[in-house]
């Protein structure tokens, strides 16, 4: 589940008098990504009905970040949990590259609880996920988008601690994701800067819900693509056909996912968020004296 937090970093950066986002308020399309390609990031929430997600990302060779609260996948597969991915399933996505991220513990709500137990949820959850995958856990995102004054500092600030018997310290994520603030409404970018501003407020657009069609999630890449290209971070949850309103329909999913992979020829690219936090994507494409490319 996630809500828009469409505040929390505008007001961190005003706090900081930051010039560079003063003058993109201005002009948000003309600086947020000038001379680079359109970069496509494709994130999964909670991994809870994704499995479905697995074989056309496999199918496509896209990438994706999934960002899991390690307990409901620990527990998974042994009783009725609720169709959370199973570790074996994670281990499916991070032996194909996937990026495998933090989402704390059990999806808590971090804004509503002491600074000791926002530590506490997080860094139990990138504790377990490093005796899992080691050193190659990155990302996080806020469950519910939900940041009280301390959160972003205490991601920021990373853990304490070791993880496994060469007790190696936990160490910290590079990104943290928000939702919301790019894409989808009239006075926001089309999409996040590149290299974005604050890796620890990440940008996306607004959660994926059950009515939006196939046309209404290519809309979000082409117009980024039409200003300028810039990060785009779509945000999806359960894969279903209209079981929740965080949800997308299966055939949509995998026809967006193929469209995106033919997308590259216009200069569009499939990234995960570690992927693009360590600058591991293309430039921009050639100058085009056409314009538009064909669709
Ligand atoms: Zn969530």
């Amino acid at each position: 589940m996630a809500k828009s937090s469409r505040l929390p970093r505008a007001s961190l950066v005003i706090k900081g008098l930051c010039l560079s986002f003063l003058l993109a308020l201005n002009a948000p399309q003309a600086l947020q990504a000038a001379g680079h390609a359109t970069i496509v990031s494709l994130t999964f929430d909670d991994g809870l009905m994704q499995s479905a997600a697995i074989a056309p990302l496999l199918d496509t060779g896209l990438p994706a970040t999934f960002y899991v609260n390690s307990d409901a996948i620990r527990r998974s597969g042994r009783i009725n949990n609720g169709d959370f991915l199973t570790k074996r399933e994670l281990d499916t996505l991070f032996y194909n590259g996937d990026d495998i991220g933090g989402h704390t513990i059990d999806h808590v709500d971090l804004a509503t609880l002491s600074e000791v137990a926002q530590r506490k949820a997080i860094c139990d959850d990138l504790k377990q996920l490093r005796q899992w995958y080691g050193n190659a856990v990155y990302s996080f995102a806020y469950p519910f988008a939900s940041t009280g004054p301390a959160t972003r500092d205490i991601v920021a600030g990373g853990c304490p601690g070791t993880y496994g018997p060469f007790h190696k310290p936990i160490g910290r994520y590079e990104s943290a994701r928000s939702v919301g603030a790019s894409g989808d409404c009239p006075t926001c970018p089309a999409a996040e800067a590149l290299p974005p501003p604050d890796p620890y407020f990440l940008y996306s657009n607004e959660s994926v819900i059950a009515t939006d069609s196939l046309a209404a999630l290519q809309h979000h890449v082409t117009a980024a693509e039409a200003h300028g290209g810039g990060w785009v971070t779509m945000v999806f949850h359960k894969i279903c056909d209209g079981c929740d309103l965080y949800s997308v329909n299966e055939d949509t999913l995998v026809r967006f996912l193929f469209w995106l992979k033919r997308r590259a020829v216009h200069g569009t690219y499939v990234r995960t968020i570690h992927q693009v936090i360590a600058g591991d994507y293309p430039g921009a494409p050639p100058h085009s004296r056409e314009g538009r490319p064909r669709d």
